[in-house]
């Protein structure tokens, strides 16, 4: 297996995360004797320093020529008073525009030795995994017109979404669902809005062409509630850009830290691979953060890049037992002291290097 990924680690806690992540890559490719060819380019506020811009053009190009990039995060307190399309920040908005990915994918899944973490009670949570499609270039934070007439005292946006729109994305969410639990639920609000109903009657067309998985809609405010009160009811859950941003934020608090989740935005040229968190000024360069989110980020990598599943749900299972062993960073242990990025980092490793030699010992036989 042949794959090119760009690293951008960005600032903060992007190098610390995105290292670990880096060594997930490294060891699947050397155990299974894949070729991932590795680079790295600066974005951010440290291509800003170095460059003067938060994309220079040489990312962007070494970008586009691979078939994946994994982000760490962007932004420092120090460029805060920089206008926005001047900070770290706008770099990235401008790679995930280039890289074209509409589909982006949030999982929230309850880690079994993590179910105290969560502000949810244990038994609501246990057993939840949750994969969120939430259509990314569209609706209402793209529509046109989007006014705000001062003079008039009045502000719109645009909601505004094409079949086509609808289709390809929930094409993405139809079959992310035949390879899992083959549920998918759809959310809108087509008891009131035009669009709303385009989605939900584009969505049930679709649905013919999936006859192994199981379609239901729900209105988004009802989803709201039941992603809380029974999370563990849902498997694939595809939505329009507004409402998949609030409700994959709330379905976050079942893992129970920002530190854990990952995400992949696919579906573009290139697929471009980010943990959920930021670059967490408060802990930079204290070797405390969790790495766990950025891991399970390289995990997406090996699953929707490299196709490589097996290797995929060998990281995921190092993930879980390295928390089944005890193994908490800070945000973990609500500020005690917790183990290093370095330390549960390596010890990801090593699981993870175990599961494979496990795995290849016995394709052996
Ligand atoms: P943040 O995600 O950086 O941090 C929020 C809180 O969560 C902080 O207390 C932080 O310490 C903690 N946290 C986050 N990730 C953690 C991890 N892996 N391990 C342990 N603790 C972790 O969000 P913020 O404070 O709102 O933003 C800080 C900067 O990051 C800002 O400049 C913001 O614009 C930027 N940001 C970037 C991205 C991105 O690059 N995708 C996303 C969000 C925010």
């Amino acid at each position: 297996m042949k794959l090119k990924v760009l690293v951008v680690a960005g600032d903060g806690i992007g190098p610390e995360v995105t290292n670990e992540a880096v060594r997930v890559l490294r060891s699947v490719a050397e155990m299974g004797g894949h070729d991932f060819e590795i680079r790295e380019a600066l974005i951010g506020g440290v291509a800003i320093k170095k460059e003067g811009t938060p994309l220079p053009d040489s990312t962007l190009k070494l970008a586009l020529e691979s078939d994946a990039v994994l982000l760490g995060a962007v932004g420092g307190n120090e460029f805060n008073s920089l206008p926005p399309n001047k900070r770290p920040e706008a770099g990235l908005l401008q790679l995930r525009k280039a890289l074209g990915g509409f589909a982006n994918l949030r999982p929230s899944f309850a880690w079994p030795a993590l179910a105290q973490n969560s502000p949810l009670k244990a038994e609501v949570v246990t057993g939840t995994d949750i994969l969120f499609v939430r259509e990314l270039l569209g609706g209402l934070y793209f529509g046109e017109p989007r006014v705000w007439d001062q003079e008039a005292g009045a502000a719109w946006n645009t909601m505004r979404y094409t079949r086509d729109e609808v289709i390809r994305v929930a094409r993405v969410a139809f079959e992310l669902a035949q390879a899992r639990r083959k549920k998918l639920t759809s959310v809108d609000k087509a008891n009131v809005l035009e669009v709303s109903q385009l989605w939900r009657a584009t969505v049930t067309e679709l649905a013919a062409q999936y006859p192994d998985v199981t379609l239901e809609h729900q209105y988004v405010d009802a989803c709201a509630m039941h992603l809380m009160n029974t999370p563990r009811n849902f498997d694939v859950v595809l939505t329009e850009n507004l409402f998949g941003d609030i409700l994959s934020d709330e379905a976050a608090v079942i893992t129970g830290s920002l530190g854990m989740l990952p995400s992949a935005t696919i579906g573009g040229g290139v697929n471009l691979y980010e943990p959920v968190h930021g670059s967490a000024p408060d802990i930079a360069g204290k070797g405390i953060a969790n790495p766990l989110g950025a891991i399970l980020t390289a995990a997406m990598v090996l699953r929707h890049s490299a196709k490589l599943e097996e290797d995929a749900q060998a990281v995921e299972t190092a993930v879980r037992t390295v928390l089944e062993q005890g193994y908490r960073t800070a945000d973990l242990v609500r500020g005690q002291q917790g183990v290093s990025t370095q330390q549960m980092g390596n010890q990801v490793h090593q699981v993870l290097s175990e599961l494979i030699d496990r795995r290849q010992a016995m394709h052996a036989v």
